[in-house]
């Protein structure tokens, strides 16, 4: 039997519950048997910016989805070498499941905004249906996109989280408590992670 597998690519720096809302939104909507939170190794469009260790945003993604059956995450991307397109990443999971698998790739609206101007956008679209989703602040329109296009846009739950907005309250000091699981609190402050450099100390 075919199983129905979503795949959700991400910074995840760090994950929050807008990501964890639209993968099991989605998966109820597609009847998925399982998603695949996959971070991103060196994000392509986020070059000129830092962006944590990979190791610690696939343990807090590994964190933030342990309690659910269908959650799993893939290492592939942060494993692959050079930056992160989601062409390689539909490629290795299409190896690895080959025809037992029908993959849909869930994006937020921001991003399915962006899809035509992906490396071999025309190949992806073969590789996976695609499932573009609700984000509060960005218009999800089907207009920009060829007609034929596997698309799908489905209304999610709206979340006015982002992993940006996450990273800012750290650094300022305020609580991040219920934007993100209760474990990925716990790992940033144990790791220190987005905390402002300290000032020197004389
Ligand atoms: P950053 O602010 O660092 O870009 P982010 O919150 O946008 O972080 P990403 O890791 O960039 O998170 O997003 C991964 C995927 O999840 C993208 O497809 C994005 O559109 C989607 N996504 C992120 N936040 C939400 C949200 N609140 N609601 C719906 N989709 C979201
Ligand atoms: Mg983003």
């Amino acid at each position: 039997m075919t199983s129905r597998i979503g795949v959700m690519g991400g910074t995840f720096d760090p994950i929050h519950h807008g990501h964890l809302v639209a993968a099991s939104e989605v998966a109820d909507t597609f009847a998925l048997d399982e998603v695949i939170f996959v971070p991103a190794g060196q994000p392509w469009q986020k070059s000129d910016q830092v962006v944590s260790a990979a190791e610690d945003r696939y343990l807090m993604t590994v964190i933030a989805t342990a309690s659910n059956p269908r959650f799993t995450v893939s290492r592939v991307d942060v494993d692959r070498d050079g930056p992160t397109y989601a062409v390689d990443t539909l490629r290795d999971l299409n190896a690895r499941y080959g025809d037992k698998a029908d993959l849909f790739f869930i994006t937020g609206a921001d991003v399915l905004a962006k899809i035509l101007s992906w490396k071999d956008a025309d190949q992806l679209f073969g590789m996976a249906q695609f499932i573009g989703v609700t984000r509060p602040g960005f218009q999800l329109s089907d207009a920009h996109l060829p007609a034929d296009a596997p698309v799908s846009l489905v209304p999610v739950p709206a979340m006015a989280i982002s992993s940006t907005d996450c990273r800012n309250r750290v650094a300022a000091g305020q609580p991040i408590w219920y934007l993100v699981p209760d474990g990925v609190v716990q790992y940033i402050t144990k790791h220190h992670l987005y905390r402002e450099p300290m000032a020197p100390t004389m």
